[in-house]
Protein backbone atom coordinates (compact mmCIF):
# COMPACT_ATOMS: atom_id res chain seq x y z
CA UNK A 1 0.00 0.00 0.00
CA UNK A 2 1.41 3.24 -0.87
CA UNK A 3 1.28 5.99 1.41
CA UNK A 4 -1.23 8.54 1.21
CA UNK A 5 -1.38 12.17 0.90
CA UNK A 6 -2.85 15.46 2.22
CA UNK A 7 -6.55 16.23 0.45
CA UNK A 8 -6.80 19.24 -2.36
CA UNK A 9 -9.78 20.29 0.70
CA UNK A 10 -7.38 19.80 3.31
CA UNK A 11 -4.65 21.73 1.58
CA UNK A 12 -7.14 24.37 1.54
CA UNK A 13 -7.75 24.53 5.43
CA UNK A 14 -4.10 24.20 6.31
CA UNK A 15 -3.53 27.32 3.67
CA UNK A 16 -6.74 28.51 5.68
CA UNK A 17 -4.92 27.94 9.45
CA UNK A 18 -1.23 29.61 8.21
CA UNK A 19 -2.99 32.53 7.43
CA UNK A 20 -4.84 32.56 10.24
CA UNK A 21 -1.93 32.31 12.30
CA UNK A 22 0.12 34.73 10.55
CA UNK A 23 -3.43 37.32 11.32
CA UNK A 24 -2.91 36.16 15.11
CA UNK A 25 0.59 36.91 15.15
CA UNK A 26 0.19 40.04 13.29
CA UNK A 27 -2.52 41.05 15.79
CA UNK A 28 -0.54 40.31 19.01
CA UNK A 29 2.70 42.18 17.67
CA UNK A 30 0.74 45.04 16.52
CA UNK A 31 2.29 45.00 12.66
CA UNK A 32 1.26 43.35 9.48
CA UNK A 33 3.14 40.65 7.54
CA UNK A 34 3.15 39.57 3.87
CA UNK A 35 1.33 36.60 3.18
CA UNK A 36 3.53 33.51 2.71
CA UNK A 37 3.22 31.23 0.17
CA UNK A 38 2.73 27.83 1.13
CA UNK A 39 3.37 24.57 -0.70
CA UNK A 40 2.98 20.72 -0.03
CA UNK A 41 5.91 19.54 -1.88
CA UNK A 42 8.83 18.31 1.70
CA UNK A 43 9.79 15.32 1.60
CA UNK A 44 11.58 13.55 4.46
CA UNK A 45 11.36 13.44 8.36
CA UNK A 46 10.00 17.14 8.95
CA UNK A 47 6.69 17.71 8.95
CA UNK A 48 7.62 21.16 7.60
CA UNK A 49 9.88 24.17 6.77
CA UNK A 50 10.55 28.04 6.29
CA UNK A 51 12.92 28.97 3.98
CA UNK A 52 14.02 32.04 2.11
CA UNK A 53 15.52 31.41 -1.30
CA UNK A 54 16.84 33.99 -3.12
CA UNK A 55 15.16 36.90 -0.91
CA UNK A 56 11.68 34.35 -1.71
CA UNK A 57 10.34 33.14 1.07
CA UNK A 58 8.32 30.16 1.48
CA UNK A 59 6.46 27.95 3.45
CA UNK A 60 6.64 23.83 2.95
CA UNK A 61 4.48 21.29 3.94
CA UNK A 62 5.19 17.49 4.30
CA UNK A 63 1.95 16.24 1.89
CA UNK A 64 2.43 12.73 3.37
CA UNK A 65 3.10 13.73 7.61
CA UNK A 66 0.25 16.20 7.11
CA UNK A 67 -2.19 13.18 5.71
CA UNK A 68 -1.49 10.48 8.45
CA UNK A 69 -1.35 13.53 11.55
CA UNK A 70 -3.66 15.98 10.15
CA UNK A 71 -4.92 17.70 13.47
CA UNK A 72 -1.68 17.54 14.82
CA UNK A 73 -0.08 19.37 12.24
CA UNK A 74 -2.54 21.83 11.95
CA UNK A 75 -2.38 22.84 15.46
CA UNK A 76 1.90 22.55 16.35
CA UNK A 77 3.72 22.36 12.27
CA UNK A 78 1.69 25.50 10.99
CA UNK A 79 2.26 28.03 13.98
CA UNK A 80 5.91 26.61 14.44
CA UNK A 81 6.69 27.30 10.46
CA UNK A 82 4.67 30.69 10.72
CA UNK A 83 6.73 31.73 13.91
CA UNK A 84 10.24 31.07 11.87
CA UNK A 85 8.51 33.34 9.09
CA UNK A 86 7.63 35.94 11.53
CA UNK A 87 10.71 35.83 13.88
CA UNK A 88 12.58 36.08 10.48
CA UNK A 89 10.26 39.46 9.25
CA UNK A 90 11.33 40.82 12.70
CA UNK A 91 14.69 39.93 13.72
CA UNK A 92 16.40 38.90 10.52
CA UNK A 93 16.55 35.21 10.58
CA UNK A 94 20.79 35.17 10.50
CA UNK A 95 20.59 37.41 13.16
CA UNK A 96 18.81 34.54 15.77
CA UNK A 97 19.06 30.81 16.37
CA UNK A 98 16.21 29.12 14.85
CA UNK A 99 13.96 27.83 17.83
CA UNK A 100 15.58 30.17 20.12
CA UNK A 101 14.28 32.49 22.56
CA UNK A 102 12.50 35.21 20.30
CA UNK A 103 11.00 31.64 18.51
CA UNK A 104 9.88 29.84 21.53
CA UNK A 105 8.19 33.19 22.91
CA UNK A 106 6.16 33.78 20.33
CA UNK A 107 5.48 30.20 19.75
CA UNK A 108 3.71 31.23 23.62
CA UNK A 109 2.47 33.73 22.77
CA UNK A 110 0.29 31.91 19.82
CA UNK A 111 -0.42 29.49 22.77
CA UNK A 112 1.66 26.70 21.05
CA UNK A 113 4.09 24.54 22.84
CA UNK A 114 7.60 25.02 21.12
CA UNK A 115 8.98 21.66 20.75
CA UNK A 116 11.24 21.17 18.12
CA UNK A 117 11.60 17.31 18.13
CA UNK A 118 9.84 14.69 15.77
CA UNK A 119 7.42 12.79 17.54
CA UNK A 120 6.08 10.81 14.06
CA UNK A 121 6.16 7.24 13.33
CA UNK A 122 7.84 7.41 9.86
CA UNK A 123 7.58 3.62 8.98
CA UNK A 124 5.12 3.64 6.04
CA UNK A 125 6.19 7.49 4.85
CA UNK A 126 8.28 7.45 1.75
CA UNK A 127 11.98 8.79 2.88
CA UNK A 128 14.71 9.92 0.29
CA UNK A 129 17.70 7.42 1.42
CA UNK A 130 21.05 8.85 1.12
CA UNK A 131 22.70 6.53 -1.37
CA UNK A 132 25.91 4.46 0.39
CA UNK A 133 28.93 2.64 -1.34
CA UNK A 134 30.29 0.05 -0.35
CA UNK A 135 34.30 -0.11 0.58
CA UNK A 136 36.32 -2.50 2.05
CA UNK A 137 39.02 -2.80 4.82
CA UNK A 138 40.13 -6.58 4.61
CA UNK A 139 38.15 -7.51 7.84
CA UNK A 140 34.42 -6.08 6.85
CA UNK A 141 32.35 -3.68 4.96
CA UNK A 142 31.96 -0.25 5.34
CA UNK A 143 28.86 1.91 4.31
CA UNK A 144 30.31 4.98 2.79
CA UNK A 145 28.46 8.76 2.05
CA UNK A 146 28.12 9.84 -1.37
CA UNK A 147 30.11 12.92 0.28
CA UNK A 148 33.04 10.86 1.71
CA UNK A 149 33.10 8.66 -1.31
CA UNK A 150 33.97 11.40 -3.61
CA UNK A 151 36.55 13.18 -1.24
CA UNK A 152 38.28 9.54 -1.80
CA UNK A 153 37.79 9.24 -5.12
CA UNK A 154 39.18 13.27 -5.47
CA UNK A 155 42.37 12.26 -3.22
CA UNK A 156 40.75 14.61 -0.23
CA UNK A 157 40.32 11.80 2.65
CA UNK A 158 41.36 8.45 3.43
CA UNK A 159 39.04 6.82 5.95
CA UNK A 160 40.26 4.15 8.43
CA UNK A 161 38.77 1.13 9.84
CA UNK A 162 38.64 1.02 13.60
CA UNK A 163 38.99 -2.25 13.80
CA UNK A 164 42.12 -3.54 11.27
CA UNK A 165 43.14 0.46 10.91
CA UNK A 166 43.48 -0.35 7.34
CA UNK A 167 42.22 2.01 4.86
CA UNK A 168 39.09 1.50 3.83
CA UNK A 169 39.29 0.83 -0.50
CA UNK A 170 36.54 0.74 -3.20
CA UNK A 171 37.58 -3.09 -4.15
CA UNK A 172 37.19 -6.10 -1.78
CA UNK A 173 41.38 -6.81 -1.14
ZN1 LIG B 1 11.70 24.82 13.20
ZN1 LIG C 1 38.74 -3.61 9.08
Amino acid sequence: MSAQVITPVQQQQVIGATTATLQQASELLGRSFAPIPVHFNLSGRAAGMYRVKQHEREIRYNPYLFFKYFDDNLANTVPHEVAHYVIDCCHGFKNVRPHGAEWQALMLTLGVEPTVTCRYDMSDIPQRRQRRIEYHCGCRAHQLSTIRHNRVQRGEARYHCKMCRNAVVLKPV
